[in-house]
């Protein structure tokens, strides 16, 4: 199949590559985002191959509907910028990598964690400039903290084994509950409960209708003073305005964020020559207890690896016609 990737960079390339000779897909690399004047790009291909940023909305299938493309293979686990409605009445199928490396996500949370409550990314700016100075570095021990999970899926499971074995006490919250994780420790409470009695909370679940603006000023109002904030999943599980309420009256002690609400302008992308428009991350930034990275949770060696052979799967399985194991098809409510 000839295959189109948007948004594509040297690790997608070099990833992909790696593992073409074993499949029988032509592929062509985009550098740029899929929209409305790059569409056009995916004239001649069998298939696109779409990131996280990408909005797959109804005009968008149209036009590549339009232009032939048959399916669409997603290098990424969340779908929320699909419009599986529209994909479906269009024909075109979805593919997606489901779980490539939940602990390459988790771990990033872990990351994060560590590094907005020890300070050691002050410490390393610090040291650098021959500043052995311990004013204001004081941090506070993840050890006996309660930590409440919200989803309890792949990544949440791995990032609540990781916080139990730190010697946490952790809540889920979840529509479903894992046994497994019930049997290591995990006690499954309410959204209320798990916000009251939380001193760390992390986010896990996807971005939905239900979902977006999760962390909105009523819930944080709910939440322990100086609580701790992590969201490796989607920017809008947080409404941006509220938290920097919060953190302005000190609500929220830490943030740190792999995801931002209107991180699509942003992220990705080397703006480092440019002038910052975006009033609300430029105020995040400000406070000494916020810490962002450029979502790259899911960026190790492993995941990468994993996704581009999850893709080329999928796209066999599209190709053949065989059953889809990864196919996101739109769901009646
Ligand atoms: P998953 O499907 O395995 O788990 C998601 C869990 O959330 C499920 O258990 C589901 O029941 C639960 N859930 C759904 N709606 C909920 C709600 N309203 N409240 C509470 N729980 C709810 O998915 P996953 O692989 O663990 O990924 C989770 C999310 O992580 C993805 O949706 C994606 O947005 C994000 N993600 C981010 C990165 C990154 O690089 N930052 C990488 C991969 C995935």
């Amino acid at each position: 199949m000839k295959v189109a990737f948007f948004s594509s960079k040297s690790y997608d390339k070099i990833s992909f590559e790696k593992l073409a000779t074993n499949f029988s897909h032509e592929l062509s690399f985009f550098e740029v985002n899929l929209d409305q004047n790059t569409a056009a790009l995916a004239s001649g291909f069998d298939a696109i191959c779409t990131f996280v940023n990408d909005h797959l909305d109804k005009h968008i299938l149209e036009k590549i509907k339009a232009l032939n493309v048959r399916f669409v293979v997603l290098r990424c686990a969340g779908y929320n910028q699909v419009d599986l409605q529209a994909a479906a009445e269009l024909g075109l199928r979805i593919c997606r990598v489901p779980a490539y490396s939940p602990e390459a996500v988790a771990e990033h949370a872990l990351a994060l964690l560590m590094t907005v409550v020890r300070k050691t990314h002050k410490a390393y700016n610090r040291v650098r400039e021959n500043n052995f100075s311990l004013e204001g570095l004081i941090g506070i021990n993840i050890h006996r903290q309660t930590v409440g999970v919200i989803g309890t899926g792949a990544i949440g499971g791995a990032f609540c084994r990781i916080m139990l074995g730190m010697g946490c006490q952790v809540l889920g919250y979840d529509h479903f509950e894992n046994e497994e994780l019930k049997k290591s420790g995990v006690r499954y409470v309410s959204l209320e409960e798990l916000f009251q009695k939380s001193s760390i909370i992390s986010l896990h679940c996807p971005l939905t209708t239900d979902t977006k603006h999760l962390i909105n000023t009523s819930n944080l109002a709910q939440m322990q003073d100086g609580v701790t904030i992590i969201n490796t999943s989607r920017g809008a599980l947080i409404e941006t305005k509220a938290v920097i309420k919060a953190l302005k009256k000190k609500k929220v002690g830490y943030l740190a964020i792999d995801v931002y609400e209107q991180e699509e302008a942003l992220f990705f992308q080397d703006l480092s020559e440019e002038i910052l428009q975006d009033e609300e991350i430029a105020r995040l930034m400000t406070f000494p207890n916020v810490l962002i990275t450029g979502h790259q949770a899911f960026l190790t060696r492993e995941a990468l690896q994993q996704i581009a052979l999850t893709t080329f799967l999928n796209l066999d399985e599209l190709e053949s016609g065989k059953a889809l194991s990864n196919e996101v098809a739109f769901q009646k409510a």
